[in-house]
């Protein structure tokens, strides 16, 4: 339920809302914008449908959430939400540029890529230390010593580091490391995971599965929310179809979609998305033309020697050269560049 308070409403009355709605079991996620404030009633439906929460002076309206996600609503806010990873803020005016190698492979190797991106213009580096790989030959990470090089490149460049999370018993060791936990595609509707990474204080970056569904990964979302924890990124990384020249199908339509229907920031991989790396550059333009808060861009030093997603991999160089052209397009849409 969303109450939306009148323009005139004294800050004693939305304090006396909120004080009450607390005394009665409930939650109040207070959303302020210029004129009004928004509270959204967190609860369960039929205890929060018997208070009368019309009758509070300073209301202007009560309307339930008619969808089925109601945390992650748009209207359970009223307006965007920012989420803080380390220094670096989602959400804002400033697009935020993720970048760094698919895994995580030597100190020399993350170290490399790191000062190049963060001297290039990425805020926040990736690396994933758990790998999901499709074969379970494949390299499957560093496990705790890629969290720790993570950890070093951090200190090194000062950016703060997101990294995949793949199962619950892993959880506190990655949390131990990473600045924003990363769940991948083939996770997104691990329902266990999401409840638990909702009982951390992290933010967490959540990434559509490749058979989802744009609701499906709303959602999701919404376990993670529902736990308490509402520092949630959305990310669209391609979707299945039956276009075979590319990895997947970047879906840009989700970008202006979930622009509207939630609050949450959305994130752009145009790397997993398009997974040919000569496409890749236009797709990042793309997504910054659709409306992206961020993108993540998988660069890689040496990426015939890459131990997963070489092929889909930028040189330091070429994200350089990207850079500049995303300050562009940003510049375009209204934006600026972190
Ligand atoms: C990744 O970010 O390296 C990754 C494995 O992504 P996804 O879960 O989208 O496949
Ligand atoms: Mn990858």
């Amino acid at each position: 339920m969303i109450i939306v308070t009148r323009p005139d409403a004294t800050e004693a009355q939305i304090e006396r809302i909120v004080s009450r709605i607390q005394s009665w079991g409930l939650k109040a996620e207070v959303s302020r914008g210029a004129m009004r404030v928004v509270i959204g009633v967190i609860g369960p439906e039929d205890k929060i449908r018997e208070k009368p929460l019309g009758a509070f002076p300073g209301v202007e309206s009560v309307t339930p959430v008619l969808k089925p996600y109601k945390l992650v609503a748009y209207e359970f806010r009223g307006m965007p939400s920012k989420v803080n990873i380390g220094n670096v803020t989602v959400g804002e005016k400033e697009l935020v540029i993720m970048a760094g190698p698919c895994s995580v492979e030597s100190e020399d190797q993350i170290a490399s890529i790191a000062k190049a991106i963060s001297k290039a213009g990425a805020k926040i580096l990736r690396g994933g230390a758990f790998k999901p790989r499709t074969s379970p030959y494949s390299f499957q990470g560093l496990g705790k010593v890629g969290l720790q090089l993570l950890a070093e490149a951090r200190k090194l460049t000062g950016m703060p580091i997101i990294t995949e999370v793949m199962d619950t018993k892993d959880l506190e060791l990655v949390a131990a490391y990473a600045d924003c936990l990363q769940i991948g595609a083939r996770n997104m509707q691990n329902f266990s995971l999401l409840r638990e990474v909702g009982r951390t204080n992290l933010p967490v970056m959540l990434k559509r599965g490749m058979s989802a569904t744009i609701k499906d990964l709303l959602m999701s979302a919404e376990y993670i929310l529902s736990e308490g924890n509402f520092q949630v990124l959305l990310c669209e990384r391609g979707i299945r179809t039956f276009e075979t020249m590319t990895r997947n199908t970047l879906d840009l339509n989700a970008v202006p979609v979930l622009k509207s229907e939630t609050h949450l920031p959305i994130v752009v991989d145009p790397t997993h998305g398009v997974g040919v790396k000569q496409f890749i550059p236009t797709m990042a333009l793309a997504a910054v033309a659709a409306g992206a808060d961020s993108i993540m861009i998988e660069v890689h030093n040496a990426p015939e020697l890459a131990k997963s997603d070489g092929e889909q991999s930028l040189l330091p160089e070429e994200f350089k050269d990207l850079v500049p052209r995303i300050r562009a397009v940003a510049d375009a849409v209204g934006r600026e560049l972190c």
